[in-house]
């Protein structure tokens, strides 16, 4: 991109992210080049992490504090230089973006989201969801409000953070891969670390029409794999069916940890589904119907209220798994239909993902940060997954704030109103007002 070509309000950027296809099998790179080209251009340190895969990218954007010389303390506004406030409330300070007396070190404030969009496959959209297209006072594309809106306004303000004075340190992060494993955001943490960036508050874009979700259910997915023999179904004793003990795994996560999630709790009324969920949603199996099946793949997941650990439920899962493996190893018939297969007897679970639950609350540190700052302030917790568990985990106070809508973030015909992205990008304003007081 030229200098003349480069786009620099939000509409602009976004387009450029949009006509980049992000999706999981493409890779995030050509979204980020976009990005890397804007903050790059704004004076921001640039660290960015390209994956072995080719396809993918991490990236951080970083603005030290600047040295203020003689300024006032942190959170005490010098006399004059306060925005005049419409009420009483103190003006918003850098003190939002201090952990504290807990952690001294831990400083400053991350605009986070994932450059991954899902794919249009199947979907129908009444313009090319690759390019940004006004309608009926909407922006319709893929990625308009799940994320790459928030990100558009965060690039589009860069000069305007490059160029305020900063008591604390302020940084942008765009990663990989959020939609299917979260392997972005968990791979940003290690690189934050290595950089020795601290961030305090972490504001997480996805769409949420500008309210300050604090909390979220984990997301986990799993899968077990049963390993019988195959046999003809007439020889029955020669071979072992997967299936059925595959069923008896099905019936044990169903009625032991789904029912009991339900029947037990623990609960919590902020939730539209107010208990932890769960289920088999896939499962592969068989040969043909006048053959014992070989093997059995079962695909789960689980959505557990944040402050059950999922590492608890499956190690229960393993438990029961370990049991059936014995089982099947104990059945394995003397004069098998396939010796090889008989080797190979046995049950196994594989963790696909677990995506940390955010445990927030309205009145901590990151909600009241992103309300003091213009966004709307909500009791309410969501069930859809987000990085913002990932960014807790690691040590940040999370809170899931952006531009959009979340019911259009995944079908055909995704927008963002303009509307949205002025929000959005009053709200950055306010923060680049705060980090300076
Ligand atoms: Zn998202």
């Amino acid at each position: 991109m030229s200098e003349e070509s480069r786009p620099t309000t939000s509409r602009d950027i976004l387009r450029e992210l949009v006509a980049r296809d992000s999706t999981s099998a493409t890779g995030n790179r050509g979204a980020v080049d976009v990005l890397e080209e804007v903050l790059a251009a704004s004076g921001a340190e640039i660290h960015r992490f390209d994956e072995p895969d080719g396809i993918n990218a991490n990236i951080i954007a970083v603005y030290p504090a600047t040295d203020a010389p003689g300024s006032a303390a942190p959170g005490s506004a010098a006399p004059g230089s306060a925005a005049p406030s419409p009420s009483s409330a103190p003006s918003p300070s850098s003190a939002l973006f201090r952990a504290g007396e807990d952690d001294p070190e831990r400083v400053g404030v991350m605009l986070a989201g994932h450059l991954d969009c899902v794919p249009v496959t199947g979907q129908s959209w009444t313009s090319d969801p690759f390019t940004l297209t006004e309608r009926d006072g909407r922006l319709y594309g893929r990625g308009t409000a799940d994320m790459k809106g928030y990100l558009a306004v965060a690039a589009a303000l860069a000069p305007r953070i490059a160029a305020a004075e900063r008591r604390v340190p302020v940084i942008i992060a765009a990663t990989w891969d959020e939609e299917t494993t979260g392997t972005g955001a968990r791979h940003l943490v290690e690189q934050l670390e290595e950089l020795q960036l601290r961030p305090a508050v972490c504001f997480v874009g996805e769409p949420t029409s500008m309210e300050a979700i604090p909390a979220h259910k984990s997301m986990n997915t799993l899968r077990a794999e049963f390993r019988g023999i195959a046999a003809h179904s007439s020889l029955l004793p020669r071979g072992l069916n997967a299936i059925r003990y595959a069923a008896e795994f099905i019936d044990f996560y169903h009625r032991e940890v789904i029912d009991d999630f339900r029947e037990n709790g623990p609960r919590d009324d902020a939730y539209p589904v107010p208990y932890s969920t769960g289920g088999v949603n896939v499962v592969e199996a068989g040969n043909a119907i006048n053959t014992v099946p070989a093997r059995a793949v079962v695909d789960l997941e689980f959505r557990a209220l944040p402050h059950l650990d999922p590492q608890q439920v499956v190690d229960r899962l393993q438990e029961r798994i370990d049991r059936i493996d014995a089982e099947m190893r104990g059945a394995i018939p003397e004069d098998p239909a396939d010796p090889v297969a008989a080797e190979q007897v046995g049950a196994t679970l594989t963790v696909l993902n677990l995506l940390y639950g955010l445990d927030g609350s309205p009145d901590g540190p990151a909600a009241t940060a992103a309300v003091a700052l213009g966004a709307d302030r909500t009791e309410g917790k969501v069930t859809y997954g987000t990085e913002a568990g990932i960014y807790e985990h690691a040590g940040m106070a999370a809170v899931v704030v952006g531009p959009g809508d979340i019911a259009q973030a995944h079908g055909a015909d995704e927008f963002v109103t303009p509307e949205q992205l002025e929000r959005c990008e009053a709200f950055v304003a306010a923060l680049i007002e705060a980090v300076g007081r």
